[in-house]
């Protein structure tokens, strides 16, 4: 199946966009606290002259979870918060640091919804900009479809406002917060018909 970021040229504009973020943001060294903090490599990493502290412009993980009631609609959340409050989006969050991706997906799904995942299958990933403090943070979302143990204890919490179910086919793809969250969603469609 397609992999569908968009071209080369595309991608390279909006890294430097991005990358032009990260050095207005980031003005002195997170090690020494120096001004002589500069880009290199065409913006892909910030160096300290003083102390040679070399900081990576990388993707955050993230993850995004499919989960379907027995009607076959997706579960959409509506974001409690800023960035994108009030628009939908699948359920997840960012990986947190010595997680796995899976165990991210389990504890996301029953902070945000109270469910209790007891599979869940890897799908595809896409990249996305996540604009938050000003900075537009790179990421990676991992999609899982996933199987809970039962929806009748759903209840948002966190940063979800609100949950709606959703025919596949009839998903406001305008509606939905991130690029990454429509293709993923795009993505199932195609491969659940296989
Ligand atoms: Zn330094």
């Amino acid at each position: 199946m397609a992999f569908d970021v968009g071209s080369m040229d595309e991608i390279h504009e909006i890294c430097k966009i991005m990358y032009s973020d990260f050095a207005n943001g980031f003005k002195f060294c997170p090690k020494c606290s120096s001004i002589t903090f500069h880009t290199e490599d065409n913006g892909r990493s910030l160096r300290c002259e003083e102390c040679h502290f070399n900081y990576f412009i990388n993707n955050s993980a993230a993850v995004a979870c499919l989960i379907t009631n027995n009607l076959g609609e997706l579960l959409l959340t509506r974001r409690a918060f800023m960035p994108n409050q009030g628009m939908l989006d699948l359920p997840g969050g960012f990986v947190e640091p010595l997680e796995s991706a899976e165990m991210a997906a389990v504890r996301e799904i029953r902070e945000e919804l109270n469910l209790n995942i007891v599979k869940l299958k890897y799908l595809i990933s896409y990249p996305n900009l996540y604009h938050y403090s000003g900075i537009n943070i790179p990421t990676v979302d991992l999609a899982f479809v996933c199987e809970v143990e039962s929806l009748e204890c759903l209840k948002p919490d966190d940063d979800v406002a609100s949950v709606e179910f959703v025919d596949p086919e009839k998903i406001d793809f305008k509606a939905l917060c991130a690029v990454s969250m429509e293709k993923i969603i795009r993505f199932y469609l195609n491969w659940s018909k296989l």
